[in-house]
């Protein structure tokens, strides 16, 4: 539940703010509903973690969709902004590399790829 809550207030807080908290203010707000979810888990061990599939594994898959996949702008392959682990902020904005070599060309001349 509080996971949602978060991910909501966040994608809000990220919408009003523009550029890179757009991606950053969900990711927070989620993470910290995870660990509030986690908490009210502990003291309620009869569900057996079934609560946070349900509240976030299923229910939220359509709307992230467009958020949550993000394209590398170098070679175009489709880059999960969640294990995303090269990243370059050029003119405001974060963008997502698959790899070093894709980093390393982007941060070279980032106005070739965008
Ligand atoms: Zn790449």
């Amino acid at each position: 539940m509080l996971c949602c809550l978060g991910l909501f207030a966040g994608l809000a807080v990220g919408s009003a703010t523009g550029g890179p908290w757009t991606f950053i203010a969900p990711a927070a707000g989620f993470g910290f509903g995870l660990l509030g979810d986690m908490k009210l888990l502990r003291g309620d061990r009869k569900n057996n973690g079934s609560h946070g599939a349900g509240c976030c594994g299923v229910g939220h898959m359509g709307e992230e969709g467009a958020d949550s996949r993000l394209k590398d702008p170098v070679c175009g392959k489709t880059i999960e902004d969640k294990t995303a682990r090269y990243r370059a902020m050029f003119k405001g904005n974060a963008y997502y590399l698959c790899s070093f070599e894709c980093e390393s060309s982007f941060k070279d001349n980032p106005e070739r790829y965008i």
